[in-house]
């Protein structure tokens, strides 16, 4: 978010048009802070904004995020024929509706729900909010309808969540009940949840690959321990599983790992279609098992587009591209063309974390256990002489982003580089990106540096 009392740079006080520009397309200066009094010809303003995305790095170089950064020409193409259509305007654009509703089933096939129900999204945050909402909402009626108090509600989840979790239940007045990590245990089961559930818990969550090291949260024992309490004491607390960044792995590279509905207390769970779904932000994916999950008054009947329309959403307008894009990726590639592209990025990211955990100095974070996304999450080995943060810095000269970051807490003292592969990033990449941090290892070796800034905000690494 903009504050005007954020550092900005220097730059910013000086008009748009810098001199450069002078005599060719651009007359006169066009300020960065007052509403522009008068037009300016496309071009210039087309090459204004150009240039200025030179500042951006390269999306194809940006080790840090999950996010895709490339589709075929294709889809491109599709994405720019839709780009007008609102897709809130069902009545007008029904095939596109028609679309998204093939999308929710062809997706809940995918992850073995009997009878899915649930919609397109910004992206997930926007999925997670939807999902808890429901099981809150949910949660209050069976409250209300016993005569309970209702004033309480809370949600347990662990540390390696993303941030969007905290975020709906600071937003939303939910009460967090967070299972803290260990400095070699990132992810949570049965035995850290039982102590914390209990009538108030709208729902439990779960992570399908962790955003920090690749893991995932014990799906079976969490749900074995909550069909027990079912059976024993009538308690029903749904399981949701964020699938932002796993979902899609799990789905083609582990078909056989039980992370979704086939898991009885799985009631909903979240895709990002923007990360390993293939398409550009921003869209993910909520389902729930079936319709009884969702109470039908959170569903709005919107007439006034003409005709009537169901829909759950936090925002009202969205585009319509990513939801076809999204489709023509499904069609185009397939199972086995998901399968193929899934299992080439897990081989390169493997290939990446072996030959970084091979110069010696660092250490695995995943070491030895399964992983679920195309990550390699490493720690220095010894962090007095030089530390991750200026590893990153120095990766940044030639072109790598590479995030690095502390984990969260109670595993706060480690410090992590994580690199994450897409389908842009070949082999040949990943080599001379090895190549590139074996020399700033040299570098640093020769002269330790450690940087002078750490980033410990909160966690939404994405
Ligand atoms: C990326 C991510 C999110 C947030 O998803 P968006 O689609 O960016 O809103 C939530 N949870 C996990 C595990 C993620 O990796």
């Amino acid at each position: 978010m903009y504050n005007p009392k954020d550092k900005t740079r220097k730059s910013e006080n000086r008009p748009l048009a810098s001199y450069t520009y002078a005599g060719r397309w651009v007359t006169g200066e066009v300020s960065k802070n007052k509403f522009p009094a008068r037009s300016m010809d496309s071009r210039a303003a087309y090459q204004l904004i150009r240039d200025e995305m030179n500042l951006d790095g390269n999306p194809a170089l940006n080790l840090a995020s999950f996010v895709t950064t490339w589709m075929e020409d294709e889809a491109e193409k599709l994405i720019m024929e839709s780009l007008n259509k609102n897709y809130i305007d069902t009545e007008e654009y029904p095939q596109t509706r028609t679309i998204h509703d093939r999308l929710i089933r062809i997706t809940g096939d995918l992850f073995h729900a009997p009878q899915a129900v649930g919609t397109a999204t910004v992206g997930s945050s926007e999925a997670i909010m939807l999902a808890l909402l429901a099981h809150k909402r949910r949660w209050r009626h069976k409250r209300a309808a016993a005569g309970q108090d209702y004033s309480r509600p809370n949600i347990v989840f662990g540390g390696d969540v993303h941030s969007c979790w905290e975020k709906f239940a600071l937003y939303f007045d939910v009460e967090k009940r967070v299972i803290p990590l260990q400095p070699d245990k990132y992810t949570i089961g049965p035995d850290e949840v039982a102590p914390l559930i209990d009538e108030n818990t709208i729902a439990v969550g779960a992570v399908l690959g962790t955003t920090f090291s690749g893991q995932c949260d014990d799906f079976t024992g969490i749900n074995d321990l909550l069909l027990k309490l079912k059976t024993e004491t009538g308690l029903d607390i749904p399981i949701h599983i964020d699938g932002a960044s796993g979902g899609f792995v799990a789905a083609f590279a582990f078909p056989e790992f039980l992370c979704d509905f086939r898991l009885e207390q799985v009631k909903s769970m979240n895709v990002s279609n923007h990360k390993f779904g293939l398409v550009y932000p921003g869209m993910g994916t909520v389902l729930f098992r079936d319709e009884s999950q969702v109470p039908e008054e959170l569903i709005f009947q919107i007439n006034y587009l003409g005709g009537s329309m169901a829909n759950y959403s936090l925002n009202f307008s969205k585009p319509s591209a990513m939801i076809l894009a999204q489709y023509y990726n499904f069609l185009r590639l397939g199972r086995s063309g998901y399968t193929r592209i899934i299992g080439n990025i897990m081989k390169i990211a493997a290939y990446v974390e072996q030959a970084l955990a091979d110069t010696g100095k660092f250490i695995l974070l995943a070491d030895g256990g399964e992983k679920y996304l195309p990550v390699a999450a490493l720690r220095l080995r010894d962090s007095s002489r030089y530390d991750v943060f200026e590893i990153s810095r120095r990766l940044r000269r030639y072109g790598w982003i590479v995030p690095a970051y502390t984990m969260p807490p109670n595993a706060g003292e480690i410090a992590v580089l994580r690199i994450v592969v897409r389908e842009d990033f070949s082999l040949d990449m990943a080599e001379n990106f090895v190549e590139d941090v074996k020399r700033v290892l040299g570098e640093l070796e020769e002269n330790p540096v450690k940087a002078a800034v750490k980033r410990n905000g909160r966690h939404g690494v994405c």
